[in-house]
């Protein structure tokens, strides 16, 4: 195979190290939920008008944010994986032109060209 086989194996190392780094991080995301609501949970059975109530929820909704943006970014990342397996890789997935390498570098599961994504 020329360079377009190297290319995909590339993108496969970005792809899985990508997914490394997600995977830790939603882990790390997922226990500050679970602490978050823990606490929550004590903060209840004290006094529900506790003032650390109001920065609680603050807490839990920003955790929670980070683990469903995590979990997202996840899903862009299997999702480029296939098309690196269905050897659509790299191409835009809603004009068909290319992503663009510069682009890939930068976000390896990029799934729309620079000028689909800021549409
Ligand atoms: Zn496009």
């Amino acid at each position: 195979m020329g360079p377009p086989h190297e290319l995909d194996d590339e993108a496969r190392t970005l792809l899985s190290g990508e997914r490394a780094a997600l995977e830790a991080g939603l882990a790390d995301a997922e226990h500050a939920v679970d602490d978050v609501r823990r606490a929550r949970s004590d903060a209840d059975a004290d006094d529900e008008h506790d003032p650390e109530g109001s920065t609680l929820s603050q807490q839990w909704s920003h955790t929670h944010g980070l683990v469903v943006s995590l979990r997202e970014r996840l899903a862009e990342n299997a999702a480029a994986v296939a098309r690196l397996d269905a050897g659509t890789y790299g191409v835009c997935v809603r004009c068909g032109q290319p992503v663009g390498a510069a682009r890939l570098g930068a976000r390896p599961s990029a799934a729309l060209c620079v000028a689909c994504a800021s549409r």
